[in-house]
């Protein structure tokens, strides 16, 4: 934990009945809608204010956050900043910066049949969006999806994670002095909170979270035919092909797993390997995290903690009845969970058909790479999909046989960083794309205007048709 930063009291709020909730909900959402309704969030000098506001609270708060993070995940400083604080003012400047660009009109060309005239795309604000957020970036995943809605120009309804309190209670509590308070409001709460401002009206939502609640997201929406982005979770796997570097894929399996405590929505799930390289690359796997953590996993600052005891008991649990080659170690009071290697567990068991979100990591023996492709295709598209290799031959296979929301090639992760590599999954993994200008479009309405000239008439369009016009009409369109 940083030094001078005092503890954030995140005592629960005390409970609302349904209809208090309801109409406060919709109070708040009425009073956006009429600022929104001003059209003051449509100029761009407002728009660039507030992402100005998102940059500066990011870095006023930059010690209290990490430390809050502490306090929810037992998160390592350094990760706090490589993964949630920096990665959001990284974005927020991006946006501020290449805002005008995007909000430009886009000039269309046209076909012979629809001139004369111009055409274009003009991005406009959709209204009052809502952000859910999950708690295992709190940080990242909160102001990611926010700096694209204001960067769009909407009036947003923001609800961090319940389930890591400290973070969402100083973002309530700060966030708010940073920006327009009539266009952005900060609403912490539980399920009881995220079911009311569901029951809302909203221009757009912005879900981060797991695919049964993603569900629920999306039966809301369609009440209202309000667009969803869902960026949902899934097991992502990891294939190890023979020509991959093996030192090289198990220290980046290891690193993409350890990071917090494997608590990523893109964390390898699990890794397919033949038998002839998998013994190397267990032991590679466990040479790496003892590189990173040392001998005592538990003692190291640089590995973080399980968020909750429910979920420490969930991952437990997925390891009853399962020979555990490497780790198992756990500590229930301090939620600690250690690395840990399970070979070849039946692909029936939990481990293999539930999403993990924990540090264990189990190994499967596959014939091959073909063999690897195979065995994903007859599972549900993930989020993201690895293959470490040497043969580019093997990654087009991989890469070109299977679908997922993303690929990183020879590293885990990464992808996720670059502001105009577009994320998000696809099927159950998720819809909908984010980061830089994806996150921008689809924050937007992206509306085409056809402009024709007032004055010049194109009369052969209309009736009667005779069969000259009807000759020439059939040959231009
Ligand atoms: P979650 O779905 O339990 O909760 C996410 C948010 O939804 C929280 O704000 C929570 O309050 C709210 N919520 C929970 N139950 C609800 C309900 N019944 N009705 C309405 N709202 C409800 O997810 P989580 O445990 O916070 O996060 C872990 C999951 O999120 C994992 O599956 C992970 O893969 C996924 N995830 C995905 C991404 C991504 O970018 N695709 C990123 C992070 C996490």
């Amino acid at each position: 934990m940083p030094e001078n930063v005092a503890t954030i009291d995140a005592t629960p709020q005390p409970e609302r009945s349904k209809s208090d909730l309801s109409d406060q909900m919709s109070a708040a959402v009425e009073r956006l809608r009429a600022r929104f309704g001003t059209g003051v969030t449509r100029s761009l000098e407002w728009r660039e204010k507030q992402l100005d506001g998102v940059i500066a609270f990011l870095e006023d708060h930059t010690s209290a956050l990490t430390a809050a993070m502490h306090q929810d995940l037992g998160r390592p400083a350094l990760e706090a900043w490589i993964a949630d604080i920096g990665p959001s003012i990284a974005e927020a400047k991006y946006v501020r910066k290449n805002l005008r660009k995007w909000a430009k009109p886009r000039k269309v060309s046209l076909s012979i049949a629809t001139q004369p005239g111009k055409a274009r795309i003009v991005p406009e604000p959709l209204g009052v969006a809502l952000i859910i957020a999950p708690w295992n970036y709190p940080v990242n995943l909160v102001f990611e999806p926010l700096v694209a809605a204001l960067g769009a120009g909407n009036a947003v309804v923001l609800k961090p994670s319940e389930l890591s309190p400290a973070t969402s209670t100083l973002i309530a509590r700060e966030l708010p002095s940073y920006l327009d308070r009539e266009a952005v409001a900060v609403i912490e709460g539980a399920v009881d909170v995220s079911t009311a401002l569901l029951e809302q009206r909203f221009d757009h939502i912005f879900f981060t979270g797991s695919t049964n609640v993603g569900r629920i997201v999306m039966r809301a929406a369609a009440e209202h035919l309000t667009p969803v982005l869902l960026e949902l979770g899934g097991k992502s796997p990891v294939i190890v092909d023979d020509d991959a570097n093996i030192a090289a894929a198990a220290n980046r399996i290891a690193w993409g797993k350890g990071l917090n405590a494997g608590q990523t929505c893109i964390a390898p799930d699990y890794v397919l390997v033949s038998e002839r390289r998998r013994d190397e690359l267990v032991d590679a796997l466990v040479a790496a995290w003892s590189n990173f953590y040392g001998r005592d996993i538990e003692s190291s600052a640089d590995f973080g903690r399980i968020v909750s005891d429910r979920h420490h008991r969930r991952l437990t649990g997925l390891l009853d009845g399962h020979e555990v080659a490497f780790g198992g170690g756990s500590t229930s009071e301090t939620r600690y969970l250690s690395p840990t290697i399970v070979v070849d567990p039946s692909p029936a068991s939990d481990l293999m058909t539930e999403e993990i979100f924990g540090p264990i990591l189990p190994i499967v023996t596959v014939a091959d790479t073909d063999h690897a492709i195979q065995f994903v295709n007859e599972r549900p598209k993930p989020l993201a999909l690895y293959v470490f290799s040497e043969n580019g031959d093997a990654v087009d296979r991989v890469t070109s046989q299977t679908s997922s929301g993303g690929v990183c090639v020879n590293h885990t992760l990464f992808h996720f960083s670059p502001h105009d590599l577009a994320f998000g999954g696809v099927g159950p993994s998720g819809m909908g794309r984010y980061h830089g200008q994806a996150g921008f479009d689809a924050l937007s309405n992206l509306k085409g205007i056809l402009t024709k000239p007032a004055g010049l008439e194109t009369s052969i369009i209309y009736p009667p048709y005779g069969k000259l016009k009807s000759r020439l009409l059939r040959l231009v369109t």
